[in-house]
């Protein structure tokens, strides 16, 4: 059978299975391992919730109607603590995006694709400006 060369997740475990201490690469490969795996498990759980929140019965609406008035908060929040002057036109937009979401969700409960997209919005935007953009 051919032995993994240090530096792999294999041969780390076969450090611990000698009772050996790992070498620095093999350390350093089973860091990068669960590293991934957790990667993985995160990415993973984030698509779970979006799954439960798709399967959830209508009176999820509440929920979404929560995340939206969190989001409005988020909002005024960003407004407050004196933004970049570029951003601020686009922050009121949002917040009248967002306004006019939360008064369809409680009007209708199908909401949830619509805060998907003011989450991801809100991400890019936060992204952008923490690049210097
Ligand atoms: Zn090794």
């Amino acid at each position: 059978m051919d032995l993994q060369e240090c530096g792999t997740f294999a041969a780390y475990r076969r450090h611990l299975k000698a009772n050996e201490a790992p070498c620095d690469p093999c350390k350093e490969a089973a860091r990068r391992q669960k590293s991934e795996r957790d990667a993985k498990k995160r990415a993973e759980s984030g698509e779970a919730v979006g799954v439960a929140l798709r399967l959830e019965p209508t009176d999820d609406a509440v929920d979404a109607l929560e995340e939206a008035r969190d989001n409005l908060r988020i909002i005024r929040a960003a407004l407050k603590s004196n933004p970049p002057h570029n951003t601020i036109a686009a922050l009121t937009k949002r917040r009248e995006e967002v306004v006019d979401r939360i008064k369809a969700i409680e009007a209708d409960s199908g909401g949830v694709d619509e805060i998907d997209a003011i989450i991801s919005d809100l991400a890019g935007w936060s992204s952008s400006r923490a690049s210097g953009a």
